[in-house]
């Protein structure tokens, strides 16, 4: 969740404008939001320890050093799925909202950055007492580590030839989805909170993409610098 400053406000007049930079990240209290099925795990991803994260304070992207369960966000924006814009409300659960929702005031942001070091929630909580399950999420971080993956790309930037070990991590990531749906019953929905979001989508954030060449094969490619215009 971003930062907003409104300086003409006291108290919270339900305008949504936080709602459309970001989601919130999801504190150990919030666990009791999934219980009473305010939250669902479908509406649920996780942020992997390593991923790369933007940090609009610096403007920079840094790797986070646990993992994060947040609140989707619609697609292509930072909108929380929650907020609903046509509503005159805005916020669809706003009285059963998140701890860091709660404590965000556009006002006056001290609240907000105290629950900074507050208990995150993680999947081993959620996942509490599925033993077999915990396995299987453990396995595919320690296989799919983005820790791994960000060596794996410096190694390829200065030259070495290891796109080979990449796609060994990103055949793991894309073959354990459909054979967890498959083999644990687990709905196709959970599994950005369970797995992360697939490497196949993220791997853009290391300056690379993945395209299929016409035999149907792999292929890593880099993200190109937008072309100078011509003069
Ligand atoms: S806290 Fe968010 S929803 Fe409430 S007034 Fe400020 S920007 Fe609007
Ligand atoms: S849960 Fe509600 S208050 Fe929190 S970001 Fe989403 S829409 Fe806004």
């Amino acid at each position: 969740m971003d930062i907003v400053t409104i300086g003409a406000k006291t108290s919270c007049t339900r305008c949504g404008e936080c709602c459309t930079k970001g989601s919130p990240t999801l504190h150990f209290a919030d666990s009791q939001l999934l219980r009473d099925g305010t939250l669902n795990y479908k509406d649920l991803f996780t942020i992997r320890e390593g991923e790369l994260v933007y940090n609009n304070m610096d403007d920079e992207f840094i790797a986070i050093d646990c993992e994060l369960i947040k609140i989707r966000e619609v697609k292509g924006s930072r909108k929380c799925i929650y907020y609903n814009e046509d509503g005159v409300s805005a916020c669809a659960i706003y009285d059963r909202r998140p701890v860091q929702c709660r404590a965000y005031e556009c006002w006056d942001t001290d609240k907000f950055m105290s629950t900074f070091t507050d208990e995150k929630l993680t999947r081993t909580e959620l996942l509490k007492g599925q033993t077999a399950l915990i396995d299987i999420v453990n396995a595919h971080s320690d296989k799919c580590s983005y820790t791994k993956l960000a060596e794996l790309f410096t190694a390829i930037g200065e030259g070495n030839d290891l796109t080979g070990d990449v796609f060994e991590i990103l055949a793991y990531d894309t073959y354990m989805r459909p054979l967890l749906v498959e083999q644990s019953g687990v709905p196709e929905q959970y599994l950005d909170l369970l797995l992360g979001r697939p490497l196949i989508d993220t791997v853009i954030m290391f300056g690379y993409k993945v395209e299929k060449d016409e035999q149907g094969n792999y292929l890593l490619v880099p993200l190109q610098a937008e072309p100078e215009e011509s003069k």
